[in-house]
């Protein structure tokens, strides 16, 4: 018999109820015991959905995070939180958020600064970072997962307690004194070992240690505690399921099949080609659980091609071969069946979180008891798989005919930047460290109430965009008072970066309850990429022009390139990525050239999500840069000499694509570097980046307002990296999170500030 499990569910809920009960009792607008009840609602819940699996996960719910979750089950805490005597889940929230829900301990436990937070493995969910020192020391707190295992098998769930392996818990965390992290390993295999006892202790059968850093590369330092560890946990007397998953083994094949464990999960998503050579080098008593169904994406499986791979797999393996999802169903959303609005071709090709289960379900039925036994459901889903790959709505030969016609010219310009830089100064006549904004400002009530009026059909289209337009007209006027060099519209009537180009473009579906956790209570809530991509009439020309008309000052248009619209999105799997970044970037082009076409001299196309989409193994880092920077060029580059294009990216570390980036070509990046005190600007220093930059030198994440000491501060660092002539003076990001009360003191010391840079240069 071929069994059946899990690795993981949603915790946040399919309506998010997590969010909404965190986000109450943080506010105090709710009890510590609201909030635990809801936590177990919630677990019950999912553990029904998943009743018709052999094994359930347990201990994946979290109230914030499962790194931290696993962080204090080993007792490893941030010296900064201890000695705190409140309930401890407040405490929990403190290394969380660096604050507790119970504002009373304020006073004798103080806030304190958060754990570091960033993206687990290439997901877009974000972990609190374990922070280790040379003195850390381990100690065991298995209440957390006793409780929820407890809980789990009086309502009689077969349950298969998760955590995450000691290999990928050290290596995805922090020394925060340059100490060696293996170092504690012997110390936190220990801890280990007496957690799984306690485990053992509850007739636990299975347990499932994650340990996706096998799929990444590993020197042999790290082979090799992955073999000193599992030897030791080899005399635990339950069995344990290593789970790997994002994926391809690759070189670390041989280890994770000869590592002495019950079981190995494998991606077969990502990696079904090693599938074969595995089964031959597992030992024979080893349980091979096979991930069949995408737990990254939101499209159906096709259950009969996957039946045609697994059965000669079932046939040789029989009881060892387990089923389940590729990696954690954490990362899609929950119920399919709530979406009202998607429209019903494109839903019958979609499966979320519980669509995915019933999938696994049939083809464990398949497996078992012969195809027949699942007919109906095999037939409705090839169905569904067959309509969608030849739907019209899907192919569009129009886009695929420009598609084949792409060639390098396309994102070339027409001159080196050297060239364009004379013309582009000539037009513009800007002033020396000229000052410019990153694109939005204050989301207000105001713009909120008309989108949501306009959402409800309270407010027609016409008074939305008059709304609209008064807030863009307000960003003008404020920024022409501010003194401000080149000007932005202010993208009020932008929901999202993404999503706004999404609504715009032939391709896309929206979902209403697609949410997936990002970090915390926050989740996102991608777009679905089905179709070839086009665009049927502008898509900011209208605003751009308007903003355009109120001020003589140069307006900047505003535009999300291809690959963050792409890393952003739940995209297709029936073409690579690549394939769908092209389609994105000629859609972007059109809309450059009708911007260009609109008398806007200035284009600024923002890739905040270009370095995410690195794939794990540095090895195919290259041929991702390759296609993520050509799309970019093809969006950015038709344009003529005299019109300055911008960039921006949203984050610090560029050592390992500064190359990348030069290849983009932009006229002007701007960068976030306030918080790395422009150290950051050493990458295009030593590169000897040939374009000009904007250094942000404010953190508009802080509600702080800087200083003009301190902007012009930063900026000489900065110009002792980059000719002061290249250098343009901008805050980290876009404002659209702050209040305009924030927003006009700090552009005002910001523009003071470069007038006095600009007076003793
Ligand atoms: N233009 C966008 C804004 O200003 C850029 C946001 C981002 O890079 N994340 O909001
Ligand atoms: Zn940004």
């Amino acid at each position: 018999m071929v069994s059946t499990h899990n690795l993981g569910f949603s915790r946040i809920g399919a309506k998010r109820e997590l969010k909404f009960a965190l986000e109450s009792y943080w506010k105090g607008q709710s009890t510590c015991e609201e909030l635990k009840s809801c936590g177990k609602e919630l677990r019950q819940r999912h553990w029904r959905l998943q009743s018709t699996l052999d094994l359930v996960p347990v201990g994946d719910f979290s109230f914030y995070d499962q790194v931290l979750d696993m962080s204090f089950t080993l007792g490893n805490l941030p010296e900064r939180v201890r000695g705190f005597h409140g309930d401890p889940l407040d405490n929990y929230f403190r290394v969380a958020r660096g604050r507790s829900a119970q504002s009373n301990h304020a006073y004798c436990c103080g806030d304190i600064a958060a754990g570091e937070m960033t993206k687990w493995f290439d997901t877009n969910y974000h972990y609190i970072v374990p922070e280790f020192t040379a003195a850390t020391k381990f100690k065991l707190d298995s209440t957390r997962l006793l409780e929820q295992l407890i809980e789990a098998k009086k309502l009689g769930v077969k349950a298969k307690p998760v955590i995450i392996g000691p290999l990928t818990y050290l290596a995805i965390g922090k020394t925060k004194d340059g100490s060696d992290k293996l170092d504690l390993l012997p110390q936190l295999v220990q801890v280990y070992t007496n957690l799984l006892e306690d485990l053992a202790e509850q007739e636990v059968e299975w347990v499932q240690i994650d340990e996706p850093i096998l799929v990444t590369e590993l020197d042999a330092n790290w082979q090799h505690a992955f073999k000193l560890a599992y030897h030791q946990l080899k005399a635990s007397r339950v069995k344990l399921l290593l789970a790997t998953y994002f994926g391809q083994l690759a070189d670390n094949q041989y280890l994770a099949a000869n590592l002495p464990v019950a079981g190995l999960h494998v991606d077969a998503i990502n990696s079904r080609h090693e599938v074969l050579p595995l089964i031959g080098m597992l030992p024979s008593h080893m349980v091979l659980s096979i991930g069949v169904i995408n737990g990254r994406n939101i499209w159906k499986t096709d259950l009969t091609a996957t039946l045609d791979w697994l059965e000669p797999l079932a046939e040789r393996l029989m009881d060892r071969l387990w089923i389940a999802p590729s990696c954690s169903l954490l990362h899609v959303p929950v119920d399919l069946d709530s979406e009202e609005n998607i429209d019903s071709d494109i839903k019958s090709w979609l499966a979320f979180a519980q669509q995915k289960l019933e999938e696994l379900h049939i083809l464990s039925i398949a497996l078992n008891q012969g195809r027949e036994a699942v007919r109906e459901q095999l037939a409705s889903n090839h169905v569904a798989i067959e309509d969608r790959s030849h739907s019209a709505r899907v192919h569009n030969p129009a886009v695929r005919e420009a598609l084949g016609k792409l060639t390098p010219k396309l994102g070339q310009r027409q001159n080196v930047y050297a060239q364009r830089a004379r013309k582009q100064a000539a037009l513009l006549n800007l002033p020396k460290y000229p000052t410019t904004t990153i694109g939005s400002f204050p989301q207000t009530a105001e713009i909120r109430l008309a989108r949501s009026q306009f959402k409800s059909r309270e407010l027609d289209y016409s008074g939305y965009q008059l709304a609209m337009k008064a807030e863009i007209e307000r960003s003008v006027r404020e920024q022409e008072a501010l003194g401000l060099d080149v000007l932005v519209h202010g993208e009020a009537e932008r929901n999202d970066m993404v999503e706004y180009f999404g609504e715009k473009l032939e391709g896309y579906a929206f979902s209403q309850f697609g949410w997936v956790q990002s970090y915390g209570s926050r989740c996102v809530k991608p777009p679905i990429l089905f179709g070839d991509i086009s665009r049927p009439q502008a898509m900011t020309v209208s605003w751009i022009k308007y903003a355009q008309s109120l001020t003589s000052k140069p307006m900047k248009g505003m535009l999300t390139g291809p690959v963050t619209i792409l890393n952003w999105s739940f995209v297709r799997d029936d073409q690579p990525r690549a394939v769908s970044c092209y389609q994105l970037a000629l859609a972007i082009r059109e809309e450059v050239l009708d911007l260009e076409k609109a008398g806007i001299n200035i284009i600024q196309i923002d890739e905040a999500a270009l370095r995410e989409g690195l794939p794990l193994r540095k090895s195919q880092w290259k041929e991702y840069l390759n296609w993520a920077v050509e799309s970019y060029r093809i969006a950015a580059n038709g344009v003529k000499d005299e019109t300055q294009i911008h960039t921006h990216m949203c984050y610090s570390e560029f050592n390992d694509i500064i190359a990348a980036i030069a290849e983009m070509d932009a006229d002007v990046i701007t960068i976030e570097t306030s918080r790395s005190d422009m150290e950051l600007l050493d990458a295009f220093d030593n590169f000897n980046y040939p374009n000009e930059i904007g250094p942000g030198v404010y953190d508009i994440h802080s509600p702080n307002i800087p200083t003009q000491e301190h902007i012009i501060q930063l900026m000489q660092k900065a110009a002792e990296r980059v000719p002061a002539e290249r250098l343009w003076v901008n805050p980290d990001c876009g404002l659209k999170t702050r209040q305009w009360e924030e927003v006009l003191p700090a552009l005002t010391n910001m523009v003071a500030a470069a007038k006095k840079l600009r007076a003793t240069a």
